[in-house]
Parts: C-alpha cells; sequence; structure tokens
C-alpha cells in the first residue's frame, strides 16, 4: 500500500492588516534562517558536526529570551524554519560525499537568503472553515476554496509570488487502497527537449511553444530591470511586471501539463519515467528551455496524483544508462549529446535516441516491479515544488 500524497493551492486574500504581519513574520522568517545558519557554520566550523535539529530547537528558546520579537512566529513556523536549515546543511554534506566519490557538484556552504516569502505550518496552528483558514498568529485568511481536500491535512504554507499575489497550500496524505487495474497498455516516457516526452510505443508529445511574443517581452522587462537603480522604485515596479509575465507563461505550460497528464493517466495502466533527471539536467540559460526544465518535475507530480483514480500506476526508475543501452540487445555504449539516432554496434538497431531511451526504461520498470513491489515510487509532493510555479524563470529577485 502507497501514501498517496497530493498537495491543494488556493488563492487567498488576507487583509492589508494580515499581510503586514504576514510580510513581517517572513522577514522575522528570513532571520531566524540566516541566525540558525550562522550558527550551524561556526558550530561546523569549530566541531567538524552538525548543529543536529535538537541543538536548534534548545538555541531558539533561548534566543527567544534574548530578542522576544521571535514569539511573534509561532513555534511550528519556527520548527519549519530550523528543518529549512538542516535541509539545506543535508544537501551541502551530501555534496561533500558526491565530490568525494568524483563527481562534478558546486560545493560551499549553504547560502544565507536575502528574502522568505512563505510561511509553513507542519502539523498545528492553522484551522480549516468553509471559506477561512484562521492561522495562529495572524487570524482568519479569506481563501478561494474552489476544489474539496481528500485526505488528511498535513501541512499548510502560505507564500505570496513575486507579483504579489498570495496563496495556500495544503498538502494531505491519503492511503492509497486502488488496485491499478484498467487493464490498457504499459509505456516507459523519456522526458527530453526535443520532444517533451518519448513514450516507448512511439507516441510524441511535442514540446508546446511558449509564444516567441512573451519570451521577447520577458527579455525586454529584463534588460530594463538591469538599467534600474537598485532599491527604486521604478525597479520594484518592473520586479513585479516581470513577475506577472513569468507567472501567465507558467500558466499556460500547467494548462498543458494538466491536460497531457490527464490523457495519459487515461491510456495507460502503468507509466514509466527516469526519476532524477529533471535533478541531473545541467543549468541552461536559454529561457525557453529553463521553462521546460522546471516543468517536469511538476508533470510527473500531476501524472502521480492524476493516476489514481484513473487506475494507472506511475513508477519512477533509476535513470542509469537509459540512454546508452541498446533498447534490443542491452548492449551499453556511448552517445553523443547532439546525436539523434542510437545505432547500436553489436546487433545494427538503428533506433531514435529518445524511443531507445523510453524502452529501456519501461523494461527497467518491468524488472523493478518483479522482484518487489516496494519498488513504486511516487514522487512527493513538496511545497517547493508546486508553490514555484511563477519563479521558474529565476531572474533577478
Ligand atoms: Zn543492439
Amino acid at each position: 500500500m502507497f501514501i498517496l500524497k497530493k498537495t491543494y493551492k488556493y488563492r487567498a486574500y488576507p487583509s492589508q492588516s494580515q499581510k503586514s504581519t504576514l510580510n513581517r513574520q517572513m522577514y522575522l522568517s528570513k532571520q531566524l534562517y540566516n541566525l540558525l545558519l550562522e550558527q550551524s557554520q561556526k558550530y561546523f566550523k569549530e566541531t567538524g558536526k552538525t548543529f543536529t535539529k535538537y541543538d536548534m530547537n534548545k538555541w531558539i528558546t533561548k534566543l527567544k529570551k534574548k530578542n522576544p520579537e521571535f514569539n511573534e512566529l509561532y513555534s511550528q513556523v519556527c520548527q519549519n524554519v530550523a528543518d529549512r536549515v538542516s535541509g539545506a546543511y543535508k544537501n551541502f554534506f551530501r555534496r561533500i560525499k558526491e565530490r568525494k566519490q568524483g563527481k562534478k557538484v558546486k560545493g560551499g556552504f549553504p547560502r544565507f537568503k536575502s528574502y522568505i516569502s512563505s510561511l509553513t505550518y507542519p502539523q498545528s496552528g492553522f484551522k480549516l472553515e468553509k471559506k477561512m483558514v484562521s492561522v495562529s498568529k495572524i487570524g482568519r485568511i479569506n481563501f478561494v476554496n474552489h476544489r474539496d481536500m481528500e485526505g488528511k491535512i498535513k501541512t499548510m504554507a502560505i507564500k505570496q509570488t513575486k507579483s504579489q499575489e498570495w496563496y495556500i497550500t495544503f498538502s494531505t496524505e491519503k492511503e492509497d487502497t486502488s488496485l491499478f487495474s484498467n487493464n490498457k497498455p504499459q509505456v516507459g516516457m523519456d522526458l527530453g527537449l526535443k520532444e517533451y516526452a518519448t513514450l516507448s510505443d512511439g507516441t510524441r508529445i511535442p514540446n508546446p511553444r511558449i509564444s516567441n511574443k512573451s519570451i521577447d517581452k520577458l527579455k525586454t522587462i529584463q534588460r530594463r530591470l538591469s538599467n534600474k537603480k537598485k532599491g527604486g522604485k521604478n525597479r520594484r515596479k518592473a520586479k513585479i511586471k516581470l513577475a506577472r509575465i513569468s507567472e501567465h507563461i507558467a500558466r499556460q505550460r500547467d494548462d498543458f501539463l494538466h491536460k497531457t497528464s490527464y490523457r495519459l493517466v487515461n491510456s495507460y495502466s502503468s507509466i514509466a519515467y527516469e526519476e532524477l533527471k529533471i535533478a541531473n539536467m545541467a543549468k541552461n540559460h536559454n529561457l525557453a528551455r529553463q521553462i521546460t526544465d522546471a516543468s517536469w518535475g511538476n508533470f510527473t507530480q500531476y501524472l502521480c496524483y492524476k493516476a489514481e483514480s484513473a487506475g494507472c500506476r506511475v513508477v519512477g526508475v533509476n535513470p542509469r544508462n537509459t540512454t546508452r543501452t541498446c533498447s534490443k540487445c542491452g548492449n551499453i555504449q556511448d552517445i553523443g549529446l547532439s546525436e539523434r539516432t542510437y545505432l547500436c554496434q553489436n546487433c545494427g538497431l538503428k533506433i531514435d535516441r529518445d524511443l531507445n531511451a523510453s524502452i529501456n526504461i519501461l523494461t527497467t520498470a518491468g524488472h523493478a516491479g518483479s522482484n518487489a513491489s516496494g519498488d513504486v515510487v511516487r514522487p512527493q509532493l513538496q511545497e517547493a515544488a508546486v508553490g514555484e510555479s511563477g519563479t521558474i524563470l529565476g531572474g533577478s529577485r
């Protein structure tokens, strides 16, 4: 049995005074984050050891005595900030480990934050009413409850986008008891740039074009932004405008992701994809490509949560050698980044590179499924991944 995680996002309309309280609390969260990070670094440099969550909690208690303003933050929100710092530290240690194994990863301590734009309530401190959520230390916030939630609510987060809209997201958990029985074919899926996705049965899902107009607009405003004086009013205005366009593109992209994922879960009984592909893709400066990169995570999440009701299962597989292996004979050979066709030196198979990969993904999923059902992976819906859809373009903050 699997635990099914879902995230629900609603537009929220806090009052003016709630907005200033929220902004104040986000400011305090940022201060707390940076103080905890500073403390962790100091501790690491002195002892070579991790500043544990237990240490952090003790330290926060002391901090609150000295600086009572931190009592304005709900205790669970403080807890979440500590979790974020320790998460950043875990990643730091993971990168060190990877570097020792010879992988090329950027090291360096976790960075200090110049802002935090969300507050997360991990367990308590909020109560759901019909069109409002009552939040400890903030009050009752109005939101547009356009969709009923399923499962048990685990966390609640309030977030402000860069275009200064507010959203509330709830993540829920539910035991998945579905029997996966829609009798449709199984398929492997290769996510890519040339095609958005290539399926092992030969289906191609083209990459939707972001209108050149939107891209041009973005570029113009980005350029203008870099000419504006830092901290000035015009710069702030241009930033909001930039965020609005990015969010508009993100919404269009989101629409495509919802429609495509819906179509797929209703056409197949099982969809296998490469789990780490998203994380492994190199950063690129091309805008259109950044948008594509950022949407893969959301896409697999949408697939997962739509899969259940459609009787489909979504399986994440290890991406090892999916591109280099011949899908016919299993021979492993190198293939250049720009080579579109896989030509097997062993059996002579000539096949489209992405199609070859998608067949290997299907095969890998088959092996995984035969030895343990626990290999079925549903990606976790994380607040960051879902809530950030408006910020995928990076740009200057
Ligand atoms: Zn071959």
